[in-house]
């Protein structure tokens, strides 16, 4: 049996003053970029994809990139630029790439 699944974490959280399309006033909201990744056996494996969000410190809405104003995209897109996935979410495939180089090792070896 093969537990295959996937995970966010927040990579980074950044604080913007913007208009808040929801309580209409000129509030701080914070930027957060979560980063998805793929786990096998609860090993994470590769990341899949970073997702963007913009929540009101007024009324707290929480808002996805896409349908905030194009000011807050512009600044969420810099921001994932930004930030890159942290290396243990590659754990998974390069305990793979170093089990097929021991593995191949021995058959020339051994
Ligand atoms: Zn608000």
């Amino acid at each position: 049996m093969v537990i295959i699944g996937h995970k966010s974490i927040l990579l980074v959280s950044e604080p913007v003053k913007s208009l808040c399309s929801s309580c209409s006033s000129m509030q701080l909201h914070e930027l957060q970029i979560y980063q998805k990744y793929v786990h096998l056996f609860w090993i994470p494996f590769l990341p899949a994809g970073k997702t963007g969000y913009c929540v009101c410190k007024q009324c707290e809405k929480v808002e996805k990139q896409d349908e905030v104003n194009s000011n807050l995209q512009n600044q969420c897109y810099n921001l994932k630029q930004q930030v890159k996935a942290p290396i243990w979410m590659y754990a998974g495939a390069i305990l793979l790439v170093l089990l097929y180089l021991y593995l191949t090792w021995i058959e020339k070896n051994g």
